[in-house]
């Protein structure tokens, strides 16, 4: 089945009492119009909508997402006069239900019972880490207790869940990005998001930029640490929704997006990098029992086959595991086959000849 049409309504960091580190919340809010009223507000979700549905095409399902700030913050009448813009397209069947972000300590009882008759129907929390450190020097104002307690209300309610972690906060490390995965993890929520850190100017971690207090990621670095999150959710069986920010023209301006571990195509680049490792898994298994002692005369040829739409995820960027597989397998040349019988990103190796 094809993916739904999602229909993003922006709402740039409003609805949050709160000012992270990472949170360019001033200078966006300097830039979004605060007088704006809840007319015009809604009739830019009217043109949104009517905009998005011309590129329905023949998909079944159309979600409206409410992103980019603290949905569930806002106050109620703006709540309710957002929800209520799209009930003539729920009821004609036009959209078939509404997703929303926000952060895990503005999510209650009452505010889920409010929502959920206008159609919202999966919340995302703004989860960032699960150690209490990292978010306190992160300055979120919740703790991973809200999370948990989030979580298991949005369940509660019959609410889907989604949970927005991120790589490379302060005070954060290799081991602590895996222990947030993992704890999450145990939370089952169903699906994730994952991000890097970005230093975005007007933020607090632009000043500890500058004066050295914050040393961002490297890509590398990132790109490694994402892919042990994504290893552990895919373990325990939760879809991930996004790996990367998406490349908004903010993200090309150096003027906004000072410094940190940015690509366009970052989830790309993690899931190449853990078809890496997969590869070399099957590779490993599929030599046991051979003789792979380098500077044998004869080179052996193994086939690696995956199904058409993982291939450019095997080869990489620019190619870039195929010749990490020729560097670390100088005794091995390589073909790589199409194979649609093969789950998508399942690697088979078998060896050709000897
Ligand atoms: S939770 Fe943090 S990132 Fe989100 S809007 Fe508030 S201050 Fe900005």
């Amino acid at each position: 089945m094809s993916p739904p049409l999602v229909i993003p309504f922006f709402i740039p960091h409003q609805g949050c009492p709160h000012l992270c580190i990472f949170c360019n919340q001033r200078l966006i809010a300097g830039q979004t119009s605060k007088t704006q009223t809840s007319d015009s507000e809604a009739s830019r979700l009217s043109d949104v909508v009517h905009t998005y549905l011309q590129f329905k095409k023949n998909r079944a399902r159309v979600e409206l997402a409410f992103f980019g700030g603290n949905f569930l913050g806002l106050e109620k009448s703006r709540i309710r006069a957002l929800l209520k813009t799209v009930q003539p397209w729920i009821r004609r069947g036009q959209i078939h239900s509404i997703r929303c972000s926000t952060r895990p300590d503005t999510v209650t009882p009452q505010v889920l019972d409010f929502t959920r008759p206008f159609g919202l129907e999966t919340v995302e929390l703004g989860v960032q880490s699960m150690n209490d450190h990292v978010l306190a020097q992160a300055r979120r104002g919740h703790t991973s207790s809200d999370t948990r307690k989030a979580l298991a209300l949005l369940k509660t309610h019959g609410f889907g869940t989604g949970a927005q972690v991120m790589v490379g906060l302060p005070g954060d490390s290799d081991v602590g990005a895996v222990r947030t995965a993992e704890e999450l993890a145990e939370l089952k929520p169903d699906l994730v998001r994952i991000y890097p850190l970005l230093v975005l100017h007007g933020s607090k971690l632009a000043q500890w930029y500058k004066t050295g207090q914050y040393v961002p990621l490297s890509l590398d670095q990132a790109i490694d640490q994402t892919k042990k999150m994504v290893s552990i959710f895919k373990t325990a069986e939760i879809s991930i929704a996004r790996i990367g920010l998406q490349a908004t023209q903010m993200m090309d301006d150096t003027g906004q997006m000072i410094a940190g571990p940015w690509h366009p195509a970052f989830g790309h680049l993690v899931l190449s990098a853990l078809m890496f490792d997969q590869a070399c898994e099957r590779i490993d298994f599929a030599l046991t029992g051979n003789d792979r002692s380098i500077g044998k005369p004869e080179k052996k040829k193994i086939a690696l086959q995956v199904h058409s739409r993982s291939l450019s995820r095997l080869q990489g960027d620019r190619k870039t595991n195929l010749n990490r597989l020729l560097q670390r397998y100088p005794e091995i040349s390589f073909t790589i086959e199409k194979n649609d019988t093969l789950a998508m990103d399942q690697i088979h190796a078998c060896i050709v000849s000897a």
